[in-house]
């Protein structure tokens, strides 16, 4: 074995994105190792239709659950750490991390390691309403990079999480609503974002940096990153 940690992924919420993290953890690796490397991974991919609802119906002490025993399953398989590859369900971070042992790379950390790098100090979040609305995710950007997170309006909000559940999270793309997320940037610059948090990691896949005034920090990139530093330390 070459010395690579193993990386515990719980995915498939939604799995356009857990595509994402299996490709660039693995061209990462490879990158770092060259030759055939790549990740020493598990993944537990769940059906993100159950996930859905149970969020939507605000069972987070069933889905807390659902989570600890997969991580737990991950944990007995071999993983050295844990990847929760959604931003949402970082609400539920802790509970995991305690009920299941693994430590769990928190993805609004490698976050706010990218906004203090930026120094930026005000700093627009888009992603679900949990995440938004929620204040789990704005908390641990102020207490890591010291930065006041922007959020959009109501109506830009119901906007966004209808986005990322009605379209992203079945593998739409489309361009009328790269256009309405970008307005919603403009109206965050105006608000005094200095760069964006794309909070969300299907929204990488509809927001490019070109589409947006701010520079974007990708929330799914930065996780990845943060993962492939860990696995190979
Ligand atoms: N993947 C998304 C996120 O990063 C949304 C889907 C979910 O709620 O898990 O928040």
């Amino acid at each position: 074995m070459n010395g690579l940690k193993t990386i515990g992924i719980l995915g498939g919420m939604s799995w356009e994105s857990t595509a994402v993290y299996y490709r660039r953890l693995n061209q990462l690796v490879q990158e770092r190792l060259g030759g055939v490397a790549s990740a020493s991974l598990l993944l537990h991919s769940f059906d993100f239709a159950t996930i859905e609802r149970l969020q939507h119906e605000e069972e987070w002490d069933q889905l807390a659950d659902v989570l600890t025993s997969a991580a737990r399953g991950l944990r007995s398989a071999g993983a050295d750490f844990l990847l929760i590859a959604t931003n949402t369900m970082h609400l539920l971070a802790d509970a995991v991390a305690d009920g299941s042992g693994l430590p769990v790379l928190h993805i609004a950390d490698a976050a706010a390691d990218a906004v203090r790098a930026g120094g930026y100090s005000r700093v627009g979040l888009l992603g679900t309403r949990f995440t938004m609305e929620r204040g789990f995710y704005a908390e641990r950007i102020s207490r890591g990079a010291g930065a006041e997170c922007v959020i959009p309006e109501e109506q830009d909000r119901v906007q966004v999480h209808r986005i990322i559940y009605q379209e992203l999270c079945t593998g739409a793309v489309l361009p009328e609503s790269r256009a309405t997320v970008a307005a919603i940037i403009d109206r965050l610059t105006a608000a005094g974002a200095q760069a964006v948090i794309l909070g969300c990691t299907e929204l990488p896949l509809l927001v490019r940096t070109t589409d947006s005034v701010l520079p974007v920090l990708d929330t799914t990139e930065l996780h990845v990153q943060a993962a492939v530093r860990r696995a190979l330390s």
